[in-house]
């Protein structure tokens, strides 16, 4: 089933018949058992998939994910995100995904890398064709990518490299630059004030939320509390990011750092003029929606807020910029390596962040016509302009009538 609402969709936008059935399931699946022999672990059995959900606009493009809870209805729901970001903010890839069925915190670092090239063994005409090209997800690293190139021979096989490995400069932070340019440009076109002086408070402070922390304050914008696994930290005046990754660097996590304790509970419900979880899904519920007293949320995580949070920040009037736009700048820049891999050509951070910043803006503009236009919500919108891009592209390859 897909993860988007077709009939709320449909009320938006024209979504021909043929359209919603391409949409609303995978193009292709494959399901595998990764058997290898390894010491000292023994016969190691992992349940692996790679799905296609649709490449109409061009690779099928998204992050090897290694961890215990992989499933194959779990790829296929993040394959189809995939497909609805890449359209949105126009790259020519489409969307897929894989998984491995197995916690990586617990492998030797050579199992590891015996795993996944037996991956690449296992799936080896999908990646030297050049049809699905992966990435780093949770629990695969750069290095793990590295790993991936180094069995294909194909520079272009896989992005999220290490930059020595013909990975891309800006590629690391390019998420977080991502969510704090759309954050500056919601600012402006919804709270109507510049995104510096503004308050804002993060969950979560891993690559997404330390990134989006460090370019939102670079931008003048107050960190005014952040909080991750370990707990959280709360200063009015706005904290000092640059000390609070130092302080999270060495600790392991922000708790402790100079401030006021907070809890994840405590951030959600701050008076700030913008939250961003950066964390994980699901934590701006109905519940937590009521308590919220931001004024506008930007969705650095891939899916924050439940269906029944959103209708609660809806009904109260709080604009939530979607997943699908705001944390688009990581495939943005995975769009830049892959060219530079093909091309051979030279890549500088600035050029990755200004191509991000381009893709984004026009995106967000689109998103913010059409809701404007449609009175609708921005993730319903985001999804309407992706789905005539989606569309259009299909009709374009005589996939569904003209
Ligand atoms: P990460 O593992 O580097 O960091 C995750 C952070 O969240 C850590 O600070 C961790 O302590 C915190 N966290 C975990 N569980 C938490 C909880 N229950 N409550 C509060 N904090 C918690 O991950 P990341 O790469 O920063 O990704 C964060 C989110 O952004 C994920 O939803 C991911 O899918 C999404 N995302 C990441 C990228 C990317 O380029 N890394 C791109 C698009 C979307």
């Amino acid at each position: 089933m897909s993860t988007v609402n077709f009939e709320a969709l449909k009320g938006v936008v024209d979504i021909p018949v043929e359209a919603e059935r391409l949409l609303a399931k995978s193009e292709k699946e494959i399901r595998f058992s990764l058997n290898i022999l390894l010491y000292p672990m023994g016969l190691v059995e992992a349940d692996a998939y790679v799905v296609y959900h649709n490449s109409a606009r061009g690779p099928a493009k998204g992050g090897l994910r290694i961890w215990p809870t992989v499933t194959l209805e779990h790829t296929r729901d993040l394959a189809e995100l995939m497909t609805w970001k890449t359209a949105l903010v126009g790259i020519p890839f489409g969307g897929g995904k894989s998984g491995i069925c197995l916690d990586p915190r617990t492998l030797p670092a050579e199992n590891k890398t015996a795993i996944i090239k037996e991956y690449v063994h296992m799936i080896s005409a999908e990646l030297r064709s050049g049809a699905y090209v992966p990435a780093p997800d949770l629990g695969s690293t750069p290095s793990d990518m590295a790993v991936i190139y180094g069995e294909t021979h194909v520079p272009e096989s896989v992005t999220g490299k290490p930059p020595r490995v013909g990975g891309l400069p800006g590629r690391r932070e390019a998420t977080g630059y991502g969510v704090a340019h759309v954050a500056a440009l919601a600012s402006e076109a919804l709270l109507h004030a510049p995104i510096a002086g503004q308050r804002i408070a993060v969950q979560g402070f891993g690559n997404v939320g330390e990134w989006t922390c460090r370019f939102l304050h670079e931008r003048g914008a107050k960190i005014v509390a952040v909080t991750d696994l370990t707990g959280g930290v709360y200063d009015a005046r706005g904290l000092d990011v640059e000390a609070l990754q130092r302080h999270a660097d060495e600790a392991g996590g922000v708790a402790g750092a100079e401030g006021e304790a907070i809890s994840n509970e405590q951030l959600l419900a701050l008076d700030v003029d913008v939250l961003v979880p950066a964390a994980v899904e699901d934590v701006i519920t109905a519940e937590s929606a009521a308590n919220l007293r931001a004024r506008l949320v930007i969705e650095a995580a891939n899916g924050p807020t439940t269906p029944e949070g959103e209708a609660v920040l809806q009904a109260r009037g709080i604009p939530v910029v979607p997943d699908i736009l705001a944390n688009s700048g990581g495939v943005v820049a995975s769009y830049v390596e892959w060219r530079q891999a093909k091309s051979g050509s030279m890549t500088k951070a600035r050029e990755t962040y200004q191509i991000v910043a381009e893709q984004l803006e026009s995106a967000f503009l689109q998103v913010r016509e059409l809701a404007s236009a449609r009175r609708t919500s921005d993730r319903l919108a985001a999804q309407a302009v992706a789905a005539q891009e989606l569309i259009a592209t299909m009709r374009d390859r005589s996939w569904i009538p003209a």
